[in-house]
């Protein structure tokens, strides 16, 4: 079996993993970034024997999947928005160092689509976009059976390709971004500009309380809800258009309601993409949900470690 462990922002998620993608043992922590890397990498240690323990098989290897920029051949944290004080820590090292076997560190959403892609929505798949949104929109790129990776192997920033040039302004320095207009936290924002003066009941409320709203027929959530379904519907068909993949893999607290606006998304797709064959791609919630990310993690050690058990072709090899 394989270890995984998934860190993000508000909380570490560690498991095991077999071979086949399914998992076994899984336990989880508060980030607490403000704690600093050393801490961190003490409790992931624990939970990792903790796990292993409880799901009583030989760990072959650690897959870890990071928020955030990371350097997968260092095994380095970048600088990450949600983890200052993080940056340059070797955790693949240092995990590595106290389990004596290799290990590997992608970003998240990368791991995650390794994981949709060989054991998930992807399997036979030539091509698979992941993306979840959620508090942020993140997203990886499998294309011909590999990883896509940038210049010095960068992971490409699907969530900040900007929509709206005249919309919101976005942490990352632009103005209207994917992100800035569709995740969780941008719903919540729209409402609160558009009904300032308002007694909406769906003032006030986070994106589940929205969803639930909308549910109910209170019209501002509603309203909210066709905003969103119009803009996630946007940013996909700029995907189709651009990568026309097999598959798109959708994950993320914001999906887990997309009955509200799948044909909002359907529609947007239609009217967008017309030069490309949209109806053959096939846009579908991420099978691994809600550990996508976690159990990707182990998928990213055996794409590294032995990509012949997944029939994907490996890019980097770094030990
Ligand atoms: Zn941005």
């Amino acid at each position: 079996m394989i270890g995984a462990v998934d860190i993000g922002g508000t909380k570490i998620a560690v498991g095991m993993v077999t071979e086949s993608g399914r998992l076994l043992a899984r336990t989880e922590c508060p980030t607490a970034p403000e704690r600093g890397p050393s801490d961190g990498l003490a409790r992931i240690a624990a939970m990792l024997r903790q796990t292993a323990a409880q799901a009583g098989q030989e760990l072959m290897g650690i897959g870890i999947g990071c928020t955030g920029p990371v350097d997968p051949q260092a095994g380095t944290i970048g600088n990450v928005e949600f983890l200052p004080g993080w940056e340059g820590a070797d955790i693949a090292g240092e995990v590595s160092h106290v389990f004596s076997i290799p290990v590997a560190l992608e970003n998240d959403a990368d791991a995650a689509a390794l994981g949709e892609a060989a054991w998930g929505v992807g399997r036979g798949a030539h091509s698979l976009v992941y993306v979840t949104v959620g508090t942020g929109i993140g997203g990886g790129l499998v294309l011909g059976g590999q990883l896509y990776r940038g210049v010095s192997g960068a992971h490409p920033e699907i969530g900040h390709h900007v929509i709206d040039p005249s919309g919101p302004a976005c942490s990352c320095g632009a103005h209207g971004c994917w992100e800035s207009l569709a995740s969780g936290p941008a719903m919540v924002r729209w409402i609160s500009d558009t009904f300032p003066n308002s007694a909406s009941p769906a003032r006030g409320l986070d994106a589940e309380g929205i969803f639930v709203a909308a549910g109910r027929g209170e019209p501002h959530a509603l309203a909210a809800v066709a905003r969103e379904g119009f803009y996630l519907g946007l940013g996909l068909a700029n995907l189709i258009t651009l990568f026309t993949p097999d598959v798109i893999a959708l994950g993320g607290g914001v999906m887990r309601s997309r009955h509200l606006f799948w044909d909002t998304i359907q529609s947007t797709i239609r009217s967008a993409c017309g030069f490309v064959p949209f109806e053959q791609v096939r846009l579908t919630p991420a099978a691994l949900e809600p550990d996508t990310a976690l159990v990707g993690a182990a998928c990213a050690w055996l794409h590294r470690y032995r990509c012949d058990t997944l029939g994907l072709t490996e890019p980097v090899r770094t030990s």
